[in-house]
Order: structure tokens, then sequence, then C-alpha cells
């Protein structure tokens, strides 16, 4: 029967879930290099079994030119969008069962943050990224659920610029929200409810449409502000009537290309201060998540203060990290390397028993 079905399906999660090790992963993907440039050096050595990642840097010699960083996975230049998302559909299946999932795309402009969460091209799905794959899914997998569990889905759609929260659902002026699903710390945010893809597709471009309004030009803006689509869900078991609660976060970070200090000035400067700012909080925060800390700063930041219900306790969190291999960017692509290195889950034992 189908409810056999749905808890043989929950057993195989329950151990896909397991098996995640941690509850915060990290994957590296580095992005080929574009048509057009030169497809001379890159600062990719290799890419090894076990998340490892070796990085050149030409500027330098001898064994300082070298350095090796370990993550829970690194994608190649040739690794497929549909191969990314394998691996991260069983967190998108654990929103249906009551986690709170975020997922990060970090990395400096142009090193591929939008390719992995939305694709290039929405009119072939083979190229479709995270973003609309685990929509398709989390529909998929609630209808399946139907006459077990009945789900009642919510999106919310907000933008961090400045440390100033933006609402992108505003629709002519109409606030919308249901307060039981609430799960982003944002009083007020307009929350809609949906009952297909195509429904939040369709939010999806009313936000970006939102997104664009005052930016001289929405990649310019895109790259420095933070944005957050949020899909609640709300099931009810249909037999015992008992309830349960999830959501997932997909947010797009801003750029993370540090500005140089002697050329920024007025509003570039002060964007790229918050940028820094709100990016080394939420790498402090996922770090004292990593490390058990008992104190974990949430309040430092707009970005974490949003998203604290979701970083930490039962939550799962992924951050992809981008680099893309061109020469010119050694300097981001090693800084972004650190970055990740210092908010992926160390298991002390294992690097230990390696030495
Ligand atoms: P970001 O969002 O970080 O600014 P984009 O996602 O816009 O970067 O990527 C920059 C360019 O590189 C785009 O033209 C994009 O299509 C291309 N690109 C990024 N990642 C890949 C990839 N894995 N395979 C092919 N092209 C990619």
């Amino acid at each position: 029967s189908s409810y056999h079905n749905v808890l043989e399906e929950n057993r195989l999660l329950y151990n896909q879930v397991q098996d995640l090790k941690g509850t915060i992963r990290v994957f590296c993907r580095v992005r080929p290099f574009l048509q057009g440039q030169s497809n001379g050096q890159s600062t990719v050595d290799y890419i090894g079994e076990n998340g490892n990642i070796m990085i050149v840097n030409p500027q330098k010699q001898g064994k300082d030119a070298r350095r090796v960083f370990t993550f829970d996975k690194v994608f190649g230049t040739n690794v497929t969008q549909e191969q990314i998302y394998a691996d991260t559909q069983p967190l998108i299946r654990s929103v249906l069962d009551g986690y709170n999932v975020c997922i990060f795309a970090y990395g400096q402009t142009g090193s591929g943050k939008t390719y992995t969460m939305s694709g290039p091209d929405l009119t072939t799905e083979e190229t479709w990224g995270v973003n609309y794959r685990a929509l398709r899914d989390l529909f998929r997998i609630s209808k399946a659920r139907m006459d077990v569990i009945e789900y009642e889905v919510g999106v919310q759609m907000i933008e961090i610029y400045n440390e100033q929260v933006r609402d992108l659902l505003v629709i002519h002026g109409n606030i919308r929200n249901n307060s039981q699903l609430n799960g982003l710390n944002v009083p007020d945010a307009s929350l809609v409810p949906v009952k297909c893809t195509k429904d939040v597709l369709d939010l999806m471009k009313i936000g970006q449409r939102n997104r664009a309004v005052g930016a001289t030009a929405l990649n310019e803006r895109s790259s420095r502000s933070h944005s957050i689509l949020t899909i609640h869900v709300r099931g009810k078991e249909l037999v015992s009537g008992s309830t349960l609660k999830g959501c997932l976060h997909l947010v797009d970070l801003a750029g993370s290309e540090r500005v140089d200090k002697s050329e920024a000035v007025g509003e570039r400067l002060k964007e790229a201060q918050h940028i820094n700012r709100s990016l080394s909080a939420l790498g402090d925060v996922i770090s004292a998540l990593a490390q058990n800390s008992s104190h974990v700063p949430y309040r430092n930041s707009k970005l974490t203060q949003v998203l604290q219900d979701s970083l930490g306790g039962h939550a799962k969190t992924l951050m992809f990290v981008h680099i893309n291999p061109e020469v010119n960017s050694i300097g981001e692509t090693i800084s972004t390397l650190k970055f990740a290195e210092r908010v992926a889950t160390i298991d002390l034992g294992a690097a230990q028993s390696n030495k």
C-alpha cells in the first residue's frame, strides 16, 4: 500500500540522511573556462578522490606554490547539473520530513553561483540548477505521499542589501502572510501559498523584477546583495493527525570578492563593507556550529539573524563554494577556499589518524 511505500521511503531516507556525516557540508565546484577565454593555465592542479583539490599559484615558487584543500566533495569542470543535484537530493527530501535545510551558493562574482542554483537556461531541463530540481522533487514527493500526509507549501523571497531586508514578494503592496508557516526571522515578509512548481517559478519572476527596481543593472545589484528563497512545508499525517514543519532556504550570496580599499569610495565602499561583514559573520556562525561551540554569534549580521532557526540544531546546511580556474583569480580562489575550509566540518579523529 502507499502507506508502506512511504514507510520504506522514510527508512531509506533516514539511512541517507545518517550517511551525510555531520549537519554541515561543503561542496566545492570548479567552473570551466568560458568560451573565448584562454584555455591556458589553470590554477586547479588536480582534483583527487575523497574531496581533495590541489591549487597551484603561478606567482609562487617551490613548495609554497601548491596547496591542498579538503571538502566533503569536489566537483570538476565536467560535472553535470544532474550529478550535482544527485548529491543534494537527500537534503531536499528531508525537508518533507520536517527538517530545516539551508543551501548556500558562495564565491566571487562570475564563479558560477547562479549556474549552480538556477542554471544558465530555464528552457532546457538538462541544465536546470538546484532550485528547480529541488522544487520539482518537493512537489513530486508530496504528491506521492498524498494518501498519507497532506502538505501545505508556501514561499517567501527576500533580499538583504546593506544589512536591510527587502520583501521581494510584495505584490501590488499586498503583504500576505500565514504566520503558522513562518520560519524566517522576518516579521511580516509575504508568504504566498503555492500548489505546484509553476506557481513558484511565477513568484520567482516577480521577485526578480522587484529586485531589479532601483538598481542600475540587475547583475550589479544581484552580485552585491544576498537573496533568499524559502520554501515552507507543513504536513499533516492523515491517520494520526500529527503535524510536521520543514523549510528549505536557497541562498544566493553576494559576490565574495574583496574590494580594493584604495578604489572603492562612497556607496560602493559601504556595500563592500556590509558584504564582507555579513559573509564573515556567516563563516563565524557555521564554524561555531561545526565545532559545537556553546556560543553561536547569530546576531552579528542580518543574514545569520534571518536564518537563525535553520542554522544549527537539527537543521542541515550545505554550502556550495565556487571557484574559477583563471590565473588572475588566484587571490580570490585561495581566499574562497580558505573561507570554505573554515566552515567545513572537520572530523578531528580522521584528520589525526591520517598524520
Ligand atoms: P555568479 O553567479 O557567481 O556571478 P554565473 O553563474 O553567472 O556566476 O557564471 C558566470 C558565467 O560562467 C556564466 O556565463 C555561466 O553560464 C558560466 N558558468 C558557470 N558555471 C558553469 C559551469 N559549471 N559550466 C558551464 N558554464 C558555467
